[in-house]
């Protein structure tokens, strides 16, 4: 991901850097290619609008055309706009980065997880990543349980993976409803001593009123301190749309982007958390079940930048 970008924008930085004076034509210039290389990489116009406007502002506010290195500076400044685009705070006083945004574990176990997102996104998958890892990483006990009752073999596939990932799964009971699943899935995790019940819901093709009262149902039904949008980085602007549309009818605490390891050009990841405000907490890097990542704002930056 992010290859073609970061092409571009290393080009356009490293122009500016190696130039000693700058004239204000220059940044101008500057900033028109940045901008298009941002919409060629599939970023949102308005996230676009308001990154340039940002950066050009920062640029006058701190009388970058004076300084000694004014090249640099409209490289940090960019830098900086790009990490907070993705969802990044500014770095501490000393240079630290902050901490990424983690899961959130509070309250009375079990706590529940649902995952959700359009069929094939890599639910299930990632489902079975974040639950391997909260196993064997955090040492929680956990459970899963799959509430895609439509797509035949889905109840099977999760317990599969579940086996894989030496995670216990929920015993499938034929004909049982997804509200019901996830019912029984969170007395089972109460009464088996579990830590976290991860419910993976089923997915569609497209988003609808269907899929989305489904999930509001089963929400309402387990109050889960998660609920975790699963996206396909390689669907571009449509994933931005989902992840919007997801947001404001159940309501989102994360996301996790997958498919992160394609060439995908990134404008989905740069634009998903401005058009949410909900951050993306987790990278899905291949299809094993070890390959997921933390979502680091000021790598992800350092990697588009070069
Ligand atoms: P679901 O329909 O949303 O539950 O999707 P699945 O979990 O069944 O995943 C669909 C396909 O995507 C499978 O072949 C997965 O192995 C693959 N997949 C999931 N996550 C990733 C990822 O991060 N990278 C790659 N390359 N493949 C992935």
């Amino acid at each position: 991901m992010f290859d073609s970008l970061s092409d571009k924008l290393g080009s356009v930085l490293d122009g500016l850097r190696r130039r000693g004076a700058l004239k204000e034509s220059d940044v101008d210039q500057a900033m028109r290619d940045v901008r298009l290389a941002l919409l060629e990489a599939d970023v949102a116009l308005p996230v676009v609008r308001d990154f340039i406007a940002q950066v050009k502002e920062r640029a006058v506010g701190q009388e970058v055309l004076k300084s000694v290195t004014p090249g640099q500076m409209v490289v940090k400044i960019v830098h900086d706009g790009l990490v907070e685009m993705l969802g990044g705070a500014a770095p501490s006083e000393d240079g630290t980065p902050p901490a990424p945004e983690g899961l959130n574990l509070l309250g009375e176990p079990p706590v529940a997880f649902l995952m959700v997102g359009l069929q094939g996104s890599g639910k299930t998958t990632s489902t079975a990543k974040i639950a391997r890892r909260l196993q064997q990483r955090d040492k929680k006990k956990v459970l899963m349980a799959s509430l895609d009752v439509y797509r035949p073999a889905a109840q099977e596939q999760l317990k599969i993976l579940g086996e894989q990932a030496e995670v216990s799964t929920l015993p499938i009971v034929a004909g049982q409803q997804p509200v019901d699943i996830a019912k029984r899935a969170m007395q089972a995790g109460r009464f088996g001593g579990y830590d976290v019940v991860m419910l993976d819901t089923a997915g569609r093709l497209h988003v609808d009123e269907g899929l989305m009262a489904e999930v509001a149902a089963v929400k309402t039904a387990t109050n889960p301190s998660e609920v975790m949008l699963v996206a396909d980085a390689m669907t571009g602007q449509d994933a931005v749309n989902v992840a919007d549309s997801f947001n404001k009818r159940v309501g989102l605490t994360g996301i996790m982007l997958t498919r992160v390891d394609g060439d995908a050009r990134g404008g989905a990841a740069l634009s998903m958390r401005a058009v949410t405000q909900c951050p993306i907490k987790l990278l899905g890097v291949g299809e094993k079940l070890d390959e997921l990542e933390e979502f680091h704002a000021d790598r992800i930056a350092g990697r588009i930048l070069g």
